[in-house]
């Protein structure tokens, strides 16, 4: 498709999560014509019963947050929302950006803003998709509360895993244990701190997840056994979105130590006016991805007349 006048945009939001949404809600407020793109997949945390720790919507349910936000946003006449995932972004003459939409949309944008957040990546264990989101659960903060006092599963994956999770753990149960993959190793010391608290420790991948109407009952191990939990607290793996490996290859962007796209302290990109915020950068929470996408507005608007 030729991109027109029409499709000249001055901002090309990517993603309408808290990150996406906040971005355009200040460039609204600062008259930029905007459009943002958003894909129909469900998003990352669609398995939420409620979006916890964010000021004011405490519990609202994922859509809830994003139609309201979309009402605010609608009132200034600014943004064009579209339900349609970017598959590419390219540069364009003049700085400018190409984008082209999985139904063949094609825009130009002065500036670009990524705002896609990550993918978990489900393990392919039986009953883990079924309680996601309520008794597996990736953040005490977001969830603990409505699993306090239940039996929690631990779920170890990495050294720094193993050393917070039983301390934090604390603020939602005192009846914990702890799964431990192969690849993690426990050293003396820990395993005694562990004793101490009264954590038992269980060796091995969970391979099923025993549950009722997706209340979490139980776990089978590598080995056979099964061990009684109520709460699986389970951080899956995660990987970036395809979109987000195109604009990496294509730009040439750098990532920081821990794989995600390096940005200034105002989340803009090696590349000049392309900008990412939210989860994209790591797992940021909704008020988080909402913070840094409000501050990568500030600077897009700091900048225009430079
Ligand atoms: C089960 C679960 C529960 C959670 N509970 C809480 C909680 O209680 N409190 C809390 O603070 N945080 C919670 N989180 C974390 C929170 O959801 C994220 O940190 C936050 O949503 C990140 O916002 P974001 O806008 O960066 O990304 P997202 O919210 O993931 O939004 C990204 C958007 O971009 C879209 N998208 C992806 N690819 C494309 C593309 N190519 N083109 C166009 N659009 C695209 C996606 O569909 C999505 O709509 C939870 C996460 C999970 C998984």
């Amino acid at each position: 498709m030729t991109i027109t006048s029409n499709n000249n945009y001055d901002v090309a939001i990517v993603g309408a999560g808290p990150a996406g949404l906040q971005a355009a809600l200040v460039l609204s407020r600062t008259r930029k014509h905007i459009i943002v793109f958003d894909s129909p997949e469900p998003p990352r945390n669609h398995a939420s019963h409620g979006v916890h720790n964010l000021l004011g919507l405490d519990g609202l349910l994922p859509d809830e947050i994003r139609e309201r936000s979309w009402s605010q946003i609608s009132v200034y006449e600014s943004a064009r929302r579209i339900r349609e995932a970017v598959i590419a972004v390219q540069p364009a003459d003049g700085g400018d950006f190409a984008l082209t939409g999985s139904a063949g949309t094609a825009v130009r944008a002065r500036h670009v803003v990524l705002a896609v957040g990550y993918r978990d990546v489900y393990p392919e264990v039986p009953g883990f998709r079924e309680c996601w989101g309520s008794t597996i659960i990736p953040c005490p903060f977001c969830d603990g509360y409505e699993n306090r006092d239940r039996v929690w599963g631990l779920v170890a994956n990495s050294e720094l895993a193993l050393e917070h999770m039983p301390l934090i753990v604390k603020h939602w149960t005192t009846a914990a244990k702890l799964f431990l993959p192969a690849h993690v190793t426990l050293t003396a010391a820990r395993r005694e701190v562990l004793e101490q608290q009264g954590i038992g420790v269980y060796k091995g991948e969970i391979v099923a997840v025993h549950h009722t109407h997706g209340m979490v009952e139980g776990v089978t191990l590598t080995s056979g056994e099964q061990v009684d939990v109520q709460t699986l607290w389970w951080r899956p793996p995660e990987a970036p979105l395809p979109l987000t490996r195109q604009v990496i290859d294509t730009f040439h962007l750098e990532l920081d130590s821990s794989g995600f796209i390096k940005t200034d302290a105002f989340y803009q990109t090696g590349t000049p006016r392309l900008w990412a915020v939210g989860d994209i950068k790591g797992w940021a929470g909704a008020l988080g991805a909402a913070q840094a996408a409000g501050l990568a507005a500030t600077a897009i608007v700091r900048d225009w007349y430079a």
